[in-house]
């Protein structure tokens, strides 16, 4: 078994508003090489790191807009969000949770903060990743998997370590309950102070972590501070990570997916052609109706 390496580390890039609901960084599409062919099926990660949000009598968030073409995995790790859209679906995403929407041939949604937390606000951290379809799969239907904590997999880490949430794939044999097209790894690391955790993955899977709270060291010798994101090479198999504080660490992992990407906004397809045609569907009323 050989070692993964880190291949780069990224600090939070300033941030921009997505509706006035989300103060997010986008590591994916980033700088660098960090484009979407690069960490394909991960071609989006918005991250709202800690953020305060003051009472609001009116919800913040998104209006309505449509997706094609992939999957939006809703993470939130403080604060709720309400969720509706053109399919008469919808649910709030709570502290803990995560939200694996498919968009497939496509929805219209919004995204708001929960009604009553936004009365109280608070603070907020959230992250949101576009998990891309392979192209057989991008018409399919529209479906929602609303996954609460108490339904991931948990796997207690040796010597009061803390835990492994499993969302998508396995770890350990212990297997998340999340339903994917192409094979995905997705888990929180909940370690504490000084645990320690191990992860194996395929040496050509497309693999990246980000810390959400709390610095961690990889491999013994990286440090990666609260925030920052970092990036494995496509070699190697095994990687360690070394809780310096109490931390949280979102760890993805996925087989790449090398087809094509043509994207624009809120589709992500295979060519220009179909870009068009979603677009030339959505002005013609295709993905439904939803009120504002
Ligand atoms: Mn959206």
């Amino acid at each position: 078994m050989k070692t993964k390496k880190v291949e780069l580390v990224l600090q939070p890039n300033e941030t921009h508003w997505v509706g006035d609901g989300f103060r997010v960084h986008n590591f994916i599409p980033g700088g660098y090489h960090l484009d979407m062919e690069r960490m394909n099926p991960f071609i989006l990660l918005d991250y709202n790191s800690k953020y305060v949000f003051p009472p609001s009598k009116k919800p913040k968030g998104v209006g309505v807009h449509p997706h094609r073409g992939f999957e939006t995995v809703s993470i939130a790790y403080k604060g709720k969000v309400a969720h509706h859209d053109s399919s008469g679906g919808g649910g709030v995403i709570g502290e803990g949770d995560v939200q694996w929407m498919t968009a497939a041939s496509g929805v219209l949604h919004k995204e708001y903060h929960e009604e009553n937390w936004s009365k109280q606000g608070g603070e907020f951290q959230m992250v949101q990743l576009w998990v891309n379809l392979p192209a057989k799969d991008k018409m399919s239907n529209p479906k929602y998997q609303p996954i609460t904590n108490d339904m991931m997999g948990k796997v207690d880490l040796l010597d009061d370590g803390g835990l492994i949430e499993i969302v998508a794939g396995s770890y350990n044999d212990v297997q998340g309950p999340a339903s994917t097209f192409t094979p995905i790894h997705l888990f929180n690391a909940k370690l504490n102070k000084e645990g320690k955790a191990s992860f194996n993955f395929p040496a050509n899977y497309n693999t990246a972590l980000l810390v959400i709270e709390g610095s961690i060291k990889i491999n013994e010798n990286e440090l990666v501070p609260t925030d920052n994101f970092a990036l494995f090479e496509n070699e190697g198999e095994e990687f360690t990570i070394h809780a310096q504080e109490n931390s949280i660490v979102l760890i993805m992992s996925a087989e790449s997916l090398n087809e094509p990407i043509s994207a624009h906004g809120p589709f992500v397809m295979n060519t220009r052609q179909e870009i068009i045609q979603a677009f030339d569907d959505f002005n013609r009323g295709k993905f439904g109706y939803l009120e504002d």
